[in-house]
This record gives C-alpha cells, structure tokens and sequence, in this order.
C-alpha cells in the first residue's frame, strides 16, 4: 500500500491555532484535517470502532475519548462563539466553553425535540476525578485486533490492574499510516529502513507519522510498546540484511535493531517513561515503571497549575526519600535547583526541574538505596519512638535489606508510625506511597 503523504499545513496549524484569536482560520484548519484524513478511511474506521467500545467507563480508553470529544466540543464552541461575537459564558456555552449536549435531533423532515443520551455528557462526573496518568500504548496490547494477522496481543496487567489507575491513549504506527489487518509482515533491516518480504519500503511514512504524533505523546506520562514489533520494539529486534554482501541465507544479521516508530519516540521524549509489554512481567522492571509513571504524572500536574517557589518547594519536599532512593546525586541536583527558585525565571526553573527530577527517578533503586531512604526515614521517626518499636522497624528494614522480607514490609511499618505520630513530614513523603496500594508492586522486590 502507498504511504501516506505528510499532511498539509493546515492540518498542523489547526492543532495549535486559538479558535478565540482566529476563529475562521481555526475552523478552515480543523476542515483540512478532516480532508487530509479522508483518503486513509482505514485508521478512521479504526477509531470510530474503538471510540464507540470506549463508551463504557470501563474501558481501558474511555478517558482518552473523551477527552478528545470534550476538547473537541470545546474547540467548536470557543470557534463559534468567537465567530459570532458572544461571550463564552452565552447560555449557548457551558461554564467550561464546551457546548451543551443537544437535545434536538431532526427526524426525517419533520424537526422534533427527544433527548440525545450522549454517554460523553452522562459521564463527565467520571472524569472530573482527580488527575490519572495518561499513557500511550501499543493498541493491540488493550485488545484491538489491529496486528499483522488480524490478532491482538491483551496484556492482563494493563488491561486489569492498571487500567483501574491510568487512561490510555491507543497508538497503531502500522494501521495508522493506511495499513490494514491482516496485512504483509514487516521486517527491519541493517540500513534502518522497514520493508515487508516482498520489499514495499514503508520506512518514510513511519517517521513521518512519529513526527506527527510526538507533539502530543509529549503531553502524556507514559508509553508502554509491544515488544518484537519492527514498527513499536524498544529493542533487541533481529535485523535483517539490507544487500546480499551481508548475509545471504535469509537469517537475521545481528539483534541490535530497534522499531522505527518507537526509535523515533525515543529520541524525541527522552524524559518520557517507556517500557516494553515483556519487560513488565518482571516484577522489579514493572513497579519501577509505574512509580515513574505516577510521578512523571504529579510533576506534569504541578507544573500545570499556577506554582509559586514555595509550592515547588513543598512538592520536592514530598519527593525526597524517593529521589533519595533512586539516585542521591540527582536528589541533590533537585535541591539545587529548588534552592535558587526565588531567583530565576518560572520556565529555566520548571525546565531544569523537569529534566532532573525525571532523570534521578529513571535510575532503578537497588536494595542497598532502598535501604538507605529507609533508614533515613527511621532518623526522622526515632525521637517518637519507644526502644521496642524502633527495634521492630531496624528489624524489618534489616529483613528487607538481607532478602527475607519485601519492601512493603519495612514501608508499612513506617508509614504506621508516622501517620500515627503525625509526622507530617514523613507521613507525605511520596516514597511510602508512590502509586495507588492495590497495584502491590512492593511485595515482590
Ligand atoms: S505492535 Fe504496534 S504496529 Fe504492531 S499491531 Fe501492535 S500497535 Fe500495531
């Protein structure tokens, strides 16, 4: 199948024009999206099959559709308002910019009043609750049958345990760029280009759409890729040859290859927590992942609103036995930069926290950091605390330290004693409670 061509400057602009300032413009923008994408209906049947699955609240994408359809009703409405020269507080308009849902749908030609049961309006309250990291995800792993062979790959854990916590964001490079399923497998080979056997090269369309859609990933807290995929692989992919000087028999040169969608993201979102579906069977892999991905999601909601030093004083305080846990020359670093907050400018201060905050947590913390933010822990703890309890507590972190007991152990011994002496300081370290408890990722490490 061809690629598909890189899309017009209108489809860009309508992304980031402010349909207050510009309204036409705006609206002409979002019209050529719509034409850009009518010669590929493919990915357009896709979406419109898994928006409708996605009505229910229950399902792994709900809260990316809608939230997609609530900035959309917010674009129209802000366009036409703007357009027609009312507030956006018009009664036509919700408190939020976003227009009412209709009540009025035209039967035939006789027009008559019934009420439009839009799951997106009976939902809101769902989505008003308090801030869920939003992940990318390779599409087949929630369940979509979108791989070669017209299969999905379901991940129990993503699609069970973590759904309950995080909004997904679906992402299918290969149905995305106008292939269908089933289609031709596809290969990658030693001069980094995807080819299917046959030799339809489908490298340029690949990168193009990664350029298209990083803008957006770069909003989210996370992405979790297929493994093995030439397209969506975080690594270790057989690579094939790219002439026969290489290797004529076939077989793969080496196993160093990397998808090309996914490479791209890499490259371009270096802060963003990624991890392979693979990867987070392993217990150790898997709670790292998702304690980054729940901070990456506090950080990106802190910055989000209207801070001040002190607030981001306030927040690095919250998060020091967990950077101290994870890297202390980058816990450090982060108390460096907060300490000159007052000093320099919001956006060198949120860019520069940002990117350290982010890089101390992508530093895995063995048993021996653990066990020094434990015991850090106990330093502020051990004034409260009769010789028997503070026993128990050397105990279990000694326990941890030595293997016979998980990390949950010690952390809710801690946690017991802080919130009931009221420790404040302790009791809110983020580091007791990184992500919500009925993940249990700290009882296998
Ligand atoms: S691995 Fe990636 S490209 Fe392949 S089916 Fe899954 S989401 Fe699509």
């Amino acid at each position: 199948m061809a690629a598909r061509k890189s899309r017009g400057p209108y489809a860009k602009s309508a992304a980031v024009r402010d349909p207050r300032a510009d309204p036409l413009g705006a609206l002409r923008g979002m019209l050529a999206v719509v034409l850009d994408n009518a010669p590929h209906p493919g990915p357009l049947e896709l979406h419109c099959v898994m928006s409708g699955e996605a009505a229910s609240a229950r399902h792994p994408a709900h809260g990316y559709y809608a939230d997609r359809y609530r900035e959309l009703r917010r674009f129209f409405a802000l366009a036409f308002t703007a357009r027609t020269g009312a507030s956006t507080s018009s009664p036509r308009t919700g408190p939020d910019g976003t227009i009412p849902a209709p009540e009025t749908v035209r039967c035939g030609d006789t027009p008559r009043r019934e009420r439009v049961h839009s799951p997106l309006v009976h939902q809101r309250s769902a989505m008003t609750t308090p801030t869920r990291p939003r992940l990318a995800v390779s599409s087949c792993l929630l369940g979509a049958p979108v791989r070669y062979n017209g299969a999905h790959s379901r991940d129990r854990f993503l699609t069970g345990q973590l759904s309950r916590h995080v909004d997904w964001v679906p992402v299918c490079p290969e149905m995305e760029i106008g292939l269908g399923a089933p289609r031709p497998t596809m290969r990658l080979h030693t001069d980094g280009r995807i080819r299917t056997k046959e030799g339809t090269d489908h490298t340029d369309a690949m990168t193009a759409l990664a350029d298209h859609r990083i803008p957006d990933l770069d909003t989210l807290d996370g992405y979790v890729f297929k493994a093995r995929s030439p397209s969506c692989g975080l690594g270790k992919l057989p690579r094939y040859a790219s002439g026969p000087d290489e290797r004529a028999d076939g077989q793969p040169v080496d196993r160093d290859g990397r998808g090309v969608f996914a490479a791209r993201v890499r490259a371009a979102l270096p802060d963003l927590p990624l991890e392979e579906d693979g990867r987070l069977n392993d217990p150790v892999l898997r709670e790292h992942f998702v304690e980054r991905v729940f901070a990456h999601a506090r950080l990106r909601e802190f910055f989000a609103g209207d801070w001040r030093p002190r607030d981001l004083i306030d927040f690095h305080g919250r998060h020091k036995m967990q950077l101290l846990a994870h890297d202390p020359e980058g816990y450090r670093a982060t108390g460096r930069i907060v300490a000159r907050a007052g000093d320099r400018s919001p956006l060198d201060i949120e860019a520069d926290y940002r990117r350290a905050f982010n890089a101390a947590l992508a530093v895995r913390a063995g048993r021996g950091r653990h066990t020094n933010a434990l015991q850090h822990i106990l330093g502020f703890l051990a004034d409260h605390l009769d010789p028997t309890r503070r026993h128990d507590v050397l105990t279990a972190i000694e326990s941890y330290r030595n293997g016979t007991a998980p990390l949950s152990v010690p952390i809710a011994l801690l946690r017991h004693h802080a919130e009931g002496e009221r420790i404040d300081y302790v009791a809110n370290q983020t580091y007791l409670a990184p992500f919500p408890e009925d993940l249990v990722l700290r009882h296998h490490l």
